[in-house]
């Protein structure tokens, strides 16, 4: 695997955070409440985004996107997640897990005729790979695609998908050797939502991440032309979708980063002015030991995050690094959150203040992209893996 290109330089890339940082400023946060309360993104914040250029961020210039470098994106996504988690949903999938599979393995006909189009934000990508039956047992999915002349047949359900109400496009995992069990004789296919027996269900009620939708996918008889495996080849599916993945932790530890950064904000500004005992609250010594800690998590899982996005950039991979820099930074927003809602007493849980949010949204960050116990287990495997060692099962 080789090393990245850079498309965007470093003094054009500083301009865009500094839109980035205004953007988020001045139209994001003070959205925020509203968002919340409506369960949805206004579609001018939408339509921003797409002049903005964001849906096509990670896309190669080749095919209309900017082509930022994986350090450059995690950058991006620390940036505008320092405001609800709800705003990067509208275009994060079309950065990552929804188009991520097409660049990294699709035929030079599938990037020709989907990339550009998810680059501009004409097309919502997603993707399909967890089901009721198969969630951190990605590999046990039992949807079928079995071949039918110059078509595949599709059938099967998909849970919890991000984006599943919005998407054009579904990048679905499925398996095509019905003797396999396990990763191998799984394939990727690119699935249009209007294909005749694809349906999308009723929006899931969720703790947080409100302004998002995830649903279910169900697949009855879908009818795929065989263009549509990914890459033209059976049995590459799952590592596809562990390829996406690695990427994707980058970007889900990035945007623990961002919320951390945040709530961190909100807590020095809150422990600043509420007074109690005669003085500001940020005057005590316990009150500082908690932001002492919030600052030291943040500065770790921002290093580990950016690490991680450099060792993409020069070799192509970093399985271990990605999974450790997802896993210490979920893990770490949790604690800023726990830790931010103490430093505001009894505001910190009412609703009215941010930080309510704030610690509602952070906890899914433990759970999607791999659970923390699947990371530490996959982190165990690859150290096992470096050193000539089988670790467990
Ligand atoms: C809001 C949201 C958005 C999502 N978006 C998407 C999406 O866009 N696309 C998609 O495909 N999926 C998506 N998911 C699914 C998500 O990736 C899964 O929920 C996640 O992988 C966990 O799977 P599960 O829910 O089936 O939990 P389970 O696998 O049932 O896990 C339950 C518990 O058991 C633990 N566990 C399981 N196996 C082991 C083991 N071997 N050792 C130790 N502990 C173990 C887990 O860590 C967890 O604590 C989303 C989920 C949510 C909630």
């Amino acid at each position: 695997m080789s090393a990245a290109t850079q498309h965007v330089d470093d003094e054009s890339f500083d301009a865009l955070m500094e839109q980035v940082a205004r953007f988020v400023r001045e139209r994001l946060v003070p959205m925020e409440q509203r968002v919340e309360e409506e369960d949805a993104v206004p579609q001018d914040i939408v339509d921003d985004m797409k002049a903005m250029g964001f849906f096509g961020l990670s896309i190669s210039p080749e095919y209309g996107g900017a082509g930022l470098t994986a350090e450059q994106q995690a950058r991006f996504q620390m940036a505008i997640s320092t405001s609800s988690p709800a705003f990067r949903y509208i275009y994060s999938s079309n950065l990552g897990i929804g188009s991520r599979a097409i660049a990294l393995d699709g035929t030079p006909e599938q990037k020709s005729e989907f990339l550009p189009r998810l680059a501009t934000g004409e097309l919502v990508g997603c993707f399909a790979l967890t089901e009721p039956g198969a969630g951190s047992d990605a590999g046990g999915l039992t949807t079928r695609a079995t071949r039918d002349g110059g078509d595949y047949l599709i059938n099967g359900s998909k849970r919890f998908i991000t984006n599943a109400t919005r998407a054009d496009l579904f990048t679905v995992m499925a398996r095509t050797d019905p003797a396999s069990t396990g990763a191998a004789g799984v394939s990727a296919f690119l699935v249009d939502r209007h294909a005749p027996g694809v349906s999308v269900g009723k929006p899931e009620k969720k703790m947080g991440h409100r302004g998002s939708q995830v649903a279910d996918v169900i697949f009855d008889n879908v009818r795929v032309p065989a263009e549509r495996l990914v890459g033209g080849q059976e049995g590459q599916g799952f590592r596809s979708a562990m390829r996406t993945l690695d990427h994707g932790r980058i970007n889900i530890a990035a945007m623990g980063v961002g919320m951390a950064d945040r709530m961190l904000e909100e807590a020095i500004a809150y422990a600043a002015q509420r007074r109690q005992f005669g003085s500001a609250i940020i005057d005590f010594q316990l009150i500082q030991a908690m932001l002492a800690d919030s600052q030291v998590d943040v500065q770790a899982a921002r290093a580990m995050t950016l690490d991680a996005a450099r060792r993409i950039d020069a070799t192509g991979s970093a399985v271990k690094e990605a999974a450790g820099a997802k896993y210490f930074s979920s893990e770490m927003v949790c604690r800023v959150a726990d830790r931010a809602v103490q430093i505001f007493g009894g505001a910190g849980y009412i609703a009215e203040y941010p930080i309510e949010r704030m610690y509602r949204d952070a906890r899914l960050l433990r759970i999607y992209e791999g659970t923390s116990q699947i990371l530490q287990l996959l982190i165990a495997r690859q150290m096992g893996r470096e050193r000539g060692i089988r670790f467990g099962r």
